[in-house]
């Protein structure tokens, strides 16, 4: 086998803009292949090849590019000639080759498909009557029977101008836009299980995802910072630059801690967090923020604290967790490989000065009066000066400067 064949989205990649949709993922394909053996990686007709090296690790590339957004599946290919004759006996020898890893034989008989398209409207033979003449060959040098539901192999053919491509393994991609078509956006990433879901949710939409995480260090342990960076780095797999901003958060909650009473506490630190990613947002052309917060799941997320909190931000806040449920967002945690590291223990600025009682229902006019004795500019600016900037790279580290970082 010497391809991979890619199909992107059909339906969101429709329109004016397809090239350029198809563009971007064919270079974010370029990057995430460009320590291995991949020769080269194309648009071609509707799909994308991408041409495997000799020493190009399957393995590798398959877990790679399984990660891509945009992509709805993909299969590793072989070329052949066009004649019907040429392609079954293709086909043929490659199952010899690779019997046994073709799928289990049914009671010593193996069911098949074959499925075809056509880019080359040209061809002499529609894409049934290639699927016809290709199965009844295969029917007959195997015996085989034909499954049109769930065979045990499904030869997928594609008929191009010059090539003929088919395929015996085909497997879906994640789906989604390639990422970068959609713009930037910075996500408040807490090392909880919520937000790093969030934030792979925004990607799969096609927006370069930026982070910000607040921790107590020193007053408390670095942990809540390393988390946060494991977890950057394997969602940077996903969109393979990635910058988090890490904001010193403890100091500015002591100034809250020593003027403001405990039930109120916590949608302050919020309300903080969000004016500060919203001037890192600004400072760095992000078009919206992005939060974990579901409805109803812990105190400050009632609809109440949800709207005081969102009152001091301009921007456009996402919540793409909004509507779900703790169980599914754990599951797809776990799908992203962010939930073990998400419940390590760790001690993150909230759980410093953490009230026993939060106000669920917190009062506009109460909060805006708690605030009223904080220098609350100055403790934005402050806080957004010491904000520290850490790169990531997938897969290897890139020569770039900080303009550089999409
Ligand atoms: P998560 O699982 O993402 O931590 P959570 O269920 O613990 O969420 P909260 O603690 O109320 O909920 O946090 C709500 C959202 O606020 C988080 O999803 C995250 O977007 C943001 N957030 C909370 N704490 C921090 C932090 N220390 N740094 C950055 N963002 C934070
Ligand atoms: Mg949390």
């Amino acid at each position: 086998m010497d391809s991979v064949i890619i199909h992107f989205q059909e339906i969101a990649l429709k329109g004016r803009n397809r090239p350029w949709f198809v563009d971007r993922l064919v270079r974010n394909l370029r990057e995430v292949t460009a320590d291995l053996d991949v020769e080269r990686v194309r648009a071609l007709m509707g799909r994308i090849e991408l041409v495997l090296g000799p020493s190009a690790p399957w393995d590798e590339v398959h877990e790679r590019i399984g990660k891509i957004f945009g992509i709805a599946n993909f299969a590793r290919a072989r070329r052949t000639g066009r004649e019907i004759d040429e392609i079954t006996q293709a086909i043929l020898s490659d199952l010899d080759r690779t019997s046994g890893a073709t799928g289990p034989a049914r009671g010593g008989v193996m069911s098949f498909r074959v499925r075809a398209r056509r880019a080359d409207k040209a061809y002499w033979l529609t894409s049934p009557e290639i699927e016809r003449e290709i199965g009844g060959r295969i029917k007959a040098a195997r015996g085989w029977t034909v499954d049109l539901r769930s065979p045990d192999l499904d030869v997928r053919i594609e008929v191009l101008p010059e090539v003929v491509f088919y395929s015996l393994a085909r497997q879906r991609g994640p789906g989604g836009l390639p990422t970068g078509t959609s713009g930037r956006v910075l996500c408040l990433l807490s090392g909880g299980i919520d937000s790093p879901v969030a934030a792979c949710r925004m990607m799969k939409r096609g927006c370069r995802v930026r982070f910000v995480h607040f921790h107590a260090y020193p007053i408390l342990s670095h942990a809540s910072q390393e988390k946060v960076r494991e977890i950057v780095q394997l969602l940077t797999e996903r969109q393979l630059t990635s910058r988090l901003y890490m904001v010193t958060f403890g100091k500015l909650q002591q100034q809250i801690v020593l003027s403001v009473p405990p039930p109120l506490r916590v949608v302050l630190y919020r309300r903080f967090m969000m004016r500060i990613a919203q001037r890192l947002a600004k400072m760095c052309d992000a078009r919206a923020l992005v939060t974990g917060e579901s409805v109803g799941q812990v105190a400050s997320q009632t609809l109440e604290n949800i709207a005081v909190i969102n009152d001091v931000v301009t921007l456009p806040v996402l919540r793409p967790l909004v509507g779900s449920d703790k169980e599914e967002i754990t599951t797809e945690a776990r799908g992203l490989g962010t939930y073990p590291i998400s419940i390590i223990p760790d001690q993150d600025c909230c759980t410093l000065f953490t009230p026993k009682h939060p106000a669920t229902k917190a009062k506009r006019e109460d909060v805006e009066r708690a605030e009223s004795h904080l220098p609350i500019t100055e403790m934005v600016e402050l806080a957004v000066a010491a904000a520290e900037r850490e790169d990531f790279f997938f897969p290897t580290a890139r020569d770039t400067n900080s303009e550089t970082i999409p």
